[in-house]
């Protein structure tokens, strides 16, 4: 053995109660460190020819790296939907390196870890009230979720008229519906090959709102003549967590023929409160559904699941098998991640997820959403107090869609926004709505609370009387 990888492999305890006692200082002063950092690195560092060791590489990170780390696992990390990390998913997402399985088969090195997926799928569809005719699986986020959930479409689509899109490619236009996509489900149509100008935009219900209009979205089934489709809905908008009627798509669903996906991302949280759980109302009549670990579960990244209905699996192994080596048998018999999901080598990803919800259970989660959302609705109102700011958007969940009180001052949004974000006390996201500049403030993290929307506040006057 390498004589630097001797030293580690004796000083192995030494070395993770260091990184321990890091991490715990990291955590426990998250709120004083900065939302965000203007330095930088010069990263044309040379790579030694003699290692250092685990310790010495450990101070050079401390020196020149973890200074510039923000606190976007923090209770002002606004930006995006941005989650944070709980103590029971960091225990899991400590283990899964540890254990470091190859979560593949059932009956495979590693095997018990792809019984872990399935107990913690399980553990989830209880968590979200859905109906165990779903299979689901780990990928690395809401865009692979979409990705997985789509190519099956895909090869649906083909099989409506006889076709293997998966052997032959694709052979004809795929009819794909939508009203308000997420970027991320374009980018899975360009990925796909399906391409990401190929889809139909479908109109959204008049006034200020992002969901289908079921009207439109029927006179676009009606055109295709008995033609199959595919409707990618949302179940919450990144602007305005807006939700698509899902009741009324099941009632579509009962007369024409198309593979329904729902990407509901972070919005498929409100399955787990009774005072929202009206918005994914009839969401179990879907065909795929994208749900996001890293947003509202608030597990460290990269987690999100895919759940497919059962009835669809055999299409999802057509789509995704990796079964040409001739020992890994029918992969219908032999269930493996490999045959249904992009990735062939995949980490236990599971765990944190699994951790998480025995920790904290359902009542655990109900509470971390309805504080966002109770803060949320908190924050609009202080906008509203405000002479300076106004909301673009009624708040429905989470996310706080506003922008600078009056068209004047439509100018100065991104000068206010970046100043606003240099303070390193909240980061929030830039966006535009219905033709007007904005900005995004999404409640995620499970450590916001009251306080920290009186110092944003603060700092929001501070910077707005300055520019
Ligand atoms: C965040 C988000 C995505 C993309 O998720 P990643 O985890 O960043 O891949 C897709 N759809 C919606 C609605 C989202 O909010």
């Amino acid at each position: 053995m390498n004589s630097i990888l001797q030293h580690d492999l004796n000083d192995f305890g030494n070395i993770l109660e260091k990184t321990k006692k890091q991490g715990i200082d990291f955590l426990n002063n998250l709120e004083n460190i900065p939302t965000s950092n203007k330095n930088s690195i010069d990263y044309s560092r040379e790579l030694n020819e003699l290692g250092l060791g685990s310790l010495a590489a450990l101070e050079e990170f401390n020196e020149r790296l973890a200074p510039l780390m923000v606190a976007s696992s923090g209770p002002r990390y606004w930006g995006f939907v941005t989650g944070g990390s709980t103590p029971a998913s960091i225990v899991g997402d400590w283990l899964t390196s540890i254990y470091d399985q190859n979560t593949q088969a059932v009956k495979a090195q590693g095997g018990v870890s792809a019984l872990i997926e399935f107990e913690t799928i399980n553990l989830l569809l209880q968590l979200l009230e859905l109906p165990k005719s779903f299979l689901g699986g780990f990928v690395t986020g809401a865009t692979m979720s979409n990705f997985t959930s789509l190519g099956v479409a895909r090869q649906w689509f083909g099989k409506q008229s006889g076709k293997d899109f998966a052997k032959n490619g694709i052979s004809e236009k795929i009819n794909i519906f939508s009203a308000t996509p997420h970027s991320s489900s374009i980018k899975a149509l360009s990925m796909l090959g399906i391409g990401s100008q190929n889809y139909t935009t479908i109109q959204t219900i008049e006034g200020n709102r992002e969901a289908i209009d079921i009207a439109d979205l029927e006179q676009n089934i009606k055109s295709l003549n008995g033609k199959p489709f595919v409707l990618i809905s949302s179940a919450a908008t990144v602007n305005t967590a807006d939700f698509d009627d899902f009741e009324a798509i099941s009632k579509l669903k009962e007369k024409y023929n198309f593979w329904w996906h729902i990407d509901a991302a972070f919005g498929g949280f409100a399955a787990v409160s009774d005072k929202y759980k009206h918005f994914i109302k009839g969401w179990e009549g879907a065909d795929s559904i994208t749900i996001d670990c890293h947003k509202w579960l608030n597990v460290p990244y990269e987690s999100a699941f895919y759940l497919i209905k059962e009835q669809h699996t055999a299409l999802q192994i057509e789509t995704f098998q990796n079964s040409n080596a001739p020992y890994l048998g029918n992969p219908l018999e032999n269930f493996n991640y490999f045959n249904v999901v992009p990735e062939n080598s995949r980490r236990l990803r599971a765990l944190p997820v699994w951790f998480s919800l025995l920790a904290y259970g359902k009542d655990g989660f109900r509470d971390i959403v309805e504080n966002n959302i109770a803060l949320a609705l908190h924050f609009g109102n202080a906008l509203i107090e405000e002479a300076s700011f106004e909301l673009l958007a009624p708040i429905r969940l989470n996310n706080v869609c506003f922008t600078l009180r009056g068209d004047h001052n439509q100018e100065k949004v991104s000068q206010f926004l970046s100043e606003l974000n240099d303070t390193g006390k909240v980061f929030m996201t830039p966006t535009v709505y219905q033709n007007r500049k904005g900005i995004r403030a999404s409640f995620v993290n499970w450590r916001t609370t009251e306080n920290d929307i009186k110092i944003v506040i603060t700092e929001m006057k501070e910077v707005f009387s300055k520019i």
